[in-house]
């Protein structure tokens, strides 16, 4: 009620109230004491304690307070109290702003809009809540956040408004920090992986609805970034992806977006593409620059660095952003697997063998509990005495609606998901127990079997304890066992190969090199490690007899084998004359469809009972 009336009767007594509570527009110092006589006609004495009491809070408020005529229109309210908080915030001291025009604080960026809208709710009587950007007295700019009441007489009209502002400028760009933050790579500044997948949600359920609309999704990898971050060092890492973070950015039409993906990949998005032929060019522009020479600076030399590019097109139709990622990346591995330095796009095909190989994974997993999977033998023939000496364990896999998949195709999808180990190790124990009945039935020859070893199963550390394991229970003894190692078990990482296989080989193993001639295995590394057997690669068989220089390598890895004092096992022999031509120049052992091929256990059984001979004219 006091404060009611007070307000009715601001208008004219404002600078009276002001005044007498030193408060007055010429002396915005604080005052603490309040004067004690009642300078104010018309109201009693707790009236007017009140009124002081409730002007002294806001003049000392921390936020700032502007009360106004109620003029909307031309020249505008005008400005009949301020605080000091105004004065702290605006720099405008009250005899600046008294009889002024709130627009004093307006200038260039302030939106207009906000004002539109404040003065339409201010004329509706309603309070209005806005920011805006408004300026100082001397000219710099903050952002003002304010909300206005109107001031009602008792005939229900307006006569004053007051607006309460406060500087949100601190935290406007503690806001903006932040959002950014949250949308940046704080290595390289481009856009972080969650933002870019928000940007690509919309663009696919964008082109969901416009048939127009095309863009590319690029997933970009850096070909031996392990190396050089191994070599020179993580800061040279660092260094090397800002670099190429910013060199992608400048390649990148302004509407493309470029993000670090994590590690060393990156994603971009191409907008608004017209064709196939500008992703290329667009791609090709990224490879350009990003792979001109980086310095890393003193002493780490100048680097090249290539890229391996996967891309989706959005005209593949898809329901999600994450499958459109997924197929990026598939595309990527399948340019990676081609070779540094290229790119490769995802087309149906490629969706169709990525959903084949998914199958597979699914699949084996519970092949192996279901009990599908089968060990073929192939016989293993002497070429001197002509008799199986042993057999090669083929893994066979009787899927029960697809039919017989080829070891060819469930293999390489076991050695990328890891199921080899637990693959490899029921191969093993088979292997194991048919070969101890091997030996029961045909004592004299004392047949081996011949066991491949995936270079994942080679590379895992439990590998020495679980064959050794397994030569236990199974009570097979080690040598009835050879292993058949390829090339390139030997030659990633060799220090590692080298002691495991030496480890084995002190089993009792024997160990054999699988299609010899066809990987990079050095001669001098070879020597190195403890080798039995090198088994020739089914190619260079064939090309005896078509006296080419193929049958010249199978003759010098013969040769080769003698003198490395290890023994020859030819494989795929299809003719008899391959098989007498390899009898001639030496080679021990021969495997192949001409001989036998990969038999049933039982079958091979049959084959050693009867102490066969194979043809081997
Ligand atoms: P690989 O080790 O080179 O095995 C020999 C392959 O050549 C076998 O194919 C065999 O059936 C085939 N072969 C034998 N003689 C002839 C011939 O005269 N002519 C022709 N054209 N081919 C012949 P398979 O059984 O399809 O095995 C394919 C590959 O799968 C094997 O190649 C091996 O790398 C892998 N593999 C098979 N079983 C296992 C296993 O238990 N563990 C692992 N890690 N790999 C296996
Ligand atoms: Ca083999
Ligand atoms: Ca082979």
């Amino acid at each position: 009620m006091t404060l009611q009336i007070a307000m009715n009767d601001w208008n004219g007594r404002a600078r009276e109230l002001t005044a007498s509570l030193g408060m007055d527009n010429r002396n915005l110092a604080p005052t603490h004491s309040l004067p004690e006589e009642n300078s104010i006609s018309g109201l009693n004495q707790p009236m007017v304690e009140q009124l002081k009491l409730l002007a002294a809070a806001v003049c000392f408020a921390e936020d700032s307070v502007v009360i106004t005529s109620s003029n909307l229109e031309f020249p505008g309210p005008e400005i009949v109290f301020v605080n000091r908080a105004f004065t702290r915030m605006t720099g405008y001291r009250s005899e600046d702003a008294l009889g002024q025009t709130p627009r004093i604080l307006q200038g260039e960026k302030t939106d207009r809009a906000a004002l539109e809208r404040m003065k339409a709710d201010l004329k509706a009587g309603r309070v209005f809540y806005g920011e805006a950007i408004n300026y100082r007295k001397d000219g710099t700019e903050f952002v003002n956040e304010w909300h206005i009441e109107p001031i009602y007489n008792d005939r229900k009209q307006i006569t004053h408004y007051v607006a309460i502002q406060r500087d949100i400028t601190g935290r406007k760009q503690e806001e903006a920090r932040l959002i950014y933050e949250a949308r940046h790579d704080s290595l390289t500044g481009l856009y972080n992986r969650a933002h870019f997948m928000t940007q690509l949600q919309n663009a696919v359920e964008r082109a969901k609805h416009s048939q127009d609309y095309l863009f590319a999704v690029l997933f970009i990898d850096l070909d031996h970034f392990k190396l050089i971050n191994d070599s020179f060092g993580h800061q040279a890492g660092d260094q090397l992806l800002t670099a190429v973070g910013q060199r992608l950015q400048n390649s990148i039409r302004p509407q493309d977006l470029a993000a670090r993906w994590g590690g060393d990949e990156f994603a971009v998005l191409l907008d608004n593409i017209e064709d196939l032929s500008q992703v290329s060019q667009l791609t090709e522009e990224i490879r350009k620059q990003v792979q001109q020479p980086i310095l890393l600076g003193h002493p780490n030399p100048e680097v090249l660095t290539t890229l391996s590019i996967g891309i989706a097109l959005s005209s593949m139709g898809y329901e999600s952003h994450e499958d459109l990622l997924r197929d990026a990346d598939t595309a990527m591995y399948r340019a990676k697997s081609q070779g540094q330095g290229r790119h490769a796009i995802f087309t149906r095909t490629m969706h169709e063998q990525v959903r084949r190989r998914l199958q597979i994974e699914t699949d084996l997993r519970y092949a192996l509990k279901r009990e599908e999977l089968r060990l073929h033998y192939q016989p293993i023939v002497c070429l001197q005495t002509r008799r199986i000496v042993g057999a090669e364990a083929l893994v066979r896999w009787q899927h029960p609606t697809r039919g017989f998949i080829s070891p060819s195709q469930f293999i390489p999808v076991a050695e990328e998901t890891g199921l080899i180990s637990a693959l490899g190790e029921w191969v093993l124990r088979q292997a194991c127990l048919e070969v101890r009945q091997w030996r029961a039935l045909a004592p004299a020859s004392a047949p081996f079997v011949s066991v491949n070893l995936a270079t994942q199963q080679l590379n895992h550390p439990q590998i020495v304890e679980t064959v050794r394991g397994l030569l236990e229970t199974t009570g097979c003894p080690p040598e009835a066992v050879k292993f058949e190692l390829t090339e390139s078990a030997i030659a990633s990482d060799a220090e590692i190969a080298v002691t495991t296989l030496k480890q084995i080989k002190d089993l009792g193993i024997q160990l054999c090199i699988d299609d010899f001639g066809t990987g990079h295995s050095s001669l001098s590394r070879l020597s190195r490690f403890p080798i039995d057997t090198l088994k020739i690669d089914r190619s260079f068989i064939q090309g005896i007899g078509a006296s080419d220089n193929r049958s010249k390598i199978a003759q010098a890895i013969v040769n080769l084998a003698q003198t490395l004092e290890m023994t020859t096992i030819a494989e795929g022999i299809e003719t008899p004359e391959q098989l007498s031509q390899l009898r001639r120049w030496g080679c021990d052992r021969a495997q192949g469809f001409w001989l036998a091929k990969p038999v049933p256990a039982e079958t091979f059984k049959q084959f050693l009972i009867k102490n066969s001979t194979l043809p081997t004219q």
